[in-house]
């Protein structure tokens, strides 16, 4: 059978070419990096490489990386780690309604810590006016923390206005940049940014190893205390393979990145115009141009987004009803919630989100497949106004 991957956004493949260069530092860059011969200092050679080639990536300097075990910590690093350096100044943070749950429920629990945290609402796109931004900062606040782009819908929020704005007011932004990294172009000081979390497994790298990017000069305290690793701001023996292959999906992402993504805009615009032109009572979730170019998000009226979900499956397609993470819940998602899908119209919500290996026979294949699952869910829901019986 075709097998069919519609879940970037979750987790994409590794690239050939970062595997290609993991596989030789599982056989021989062993050594641990805080040793002092040269077993050693091949594994420090390798772990500053790749520094240096993020570092580029995202226009910072490669003394600004911290390696973290992911996108989850290095947003867990950010929010409690300048929440504890700056605790005397109040503990003011401002996010939005939309953040992934490693930012949202870091908040909720400094909130539980007796931090005051103001969640901004967005609109109907999921677009954040950075105008609520500056309405809402007051002498306490120390934090601001806005997704780049949302995971879901994938709308991109106006991170440059924000860091202006943040920088005006001498309060340090963090953005959880997970997915745009390696999928648009950014750059730190351009864009205002103090803090920025990223993930290699979002773009083509290994998984359980990411980043927090950190201005020169910004207070924050250490998440994980013990050794002498990275500057002292995280402890812990380094994983070597990841880094390196997080260094190489950095490399490939600077030079493939542009090409590529021209390439996947136009296969995602193909499915979502095949389903607008095919398929009737549904509604497109996320903003019309402010938005990931891989990611289209979709409710199905009078369907169970589960149910289509598995039905795909059997057709060899992959995509998610939801995030990854809060599938398996019946509640709807936060995200739709906060844009004002009515929960019903929610549970029917389906993501697609393409990337690299995806080619033209695949859309055709998943449209014709879509509009029969849908028709024939369609016809076992009892409000469904089209049904044939
Ligand atoms: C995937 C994701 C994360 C979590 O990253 P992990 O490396 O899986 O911990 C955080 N934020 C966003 C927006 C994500 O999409």
């Amino acid at each position: 059978m075709r097998r069919i991957y519609l879940d970037y956004n979750a987790t994409t493949p590794l690239h050939p070419g970062v595997l290609e260069v993991m596989l030789p530092c599982y056989k021989s860059i062993f050594g641990n990096a805080s040793t002092i011969y040269s077993f050693g200092q091949e594994a420090r050679k390798a772990i500053d490489d790749a520094r240096e080639a993020l570092a580029c990536l995202i226009g910072a300097e490669p003394e600004e990386i911290v390696f973290t075990s992911g996108g989850t910590e290095a947003d867990n690093f950010a929010l409690k780690g300048v929440a504890s350096a700056l605790k005397g100044k109040g503990g003011h943070i401002i996010t939005s309604s939309i953040e992934h749950h490693a930012v949202l429920f870091a908040c909720k629990y400094l909130e539980k810590m007796g931090k005051k945290i103001t969640y901004l609402p967005v609109d109907r796109y999921g677009w954040l006016d950075p105008s609520r931004v500056k309405e809402a900062i007051t002498n306490e606040t120390v934090l601001i923390s806005i997704i780049h782009a949302n995971n879901e819908i994938g709308t991109i929020e106006p991170i440059a206005e924000i860091g202006k704005i943040a920088r005006a007011c001498g309060v340090y932004f963090h953005t959880d940049a997970v997915q745009t990294v390696g999928k648009i172009p950014i750059d730190v000081n351009e864009l205002g940014i103090d803090l920025l979390s990223l993930s290699a497994h979002k773009l083509y790298g290994p998984k359980g190893i990411g980043a927090l990017y950190i201005r020169k000069g910004t207070r924050i305290h250490p998440l994980i205390h013990g050794g002498e690793q990275e500057r002292k701001r995280r402890a812990g023996t380094e994983n070597v393979p990841c880094i390196v292959g997080l260094g190489e999906a950095s490399k490939i992402a600077g030079k493939e990145m542009r090409q590529e993504y021209s390439h996947v805009k136009k296969l995602r615009d193909k499915l979502e115009n095949k389903i607008k032109d095919n398929i009737d009572y549904i509604r497109f979730n996320g903003h019309p141009t402010e938005r990931l170019p891989n990611t289209f998000n979709v409710s199905f009226e009078f369907i169970e987004g589960e149910s289509l979900v598995l039905n795909l499956d059997l057709k060899g397609i992959a995509a998610s009803s939801g995030s990854a993470c809060a599938s398996g819940s019946l509640e709807p998602s936060h995200v739709l919630s906060a844009i004002g899908v009515p929960p019903a119209i929610a549970q029917g919500s389906i993501r697609f989100s393409l990337g690299r290996e995806n080619k033209e026979e695949d859309i055709d294949y998943t449209v014709e497949n879509l509009v029969e699952i849908v028709g024939r869910l369609r016809e076992m829901s009892p409000l469904f106004p089209g049904r044939k019986d």
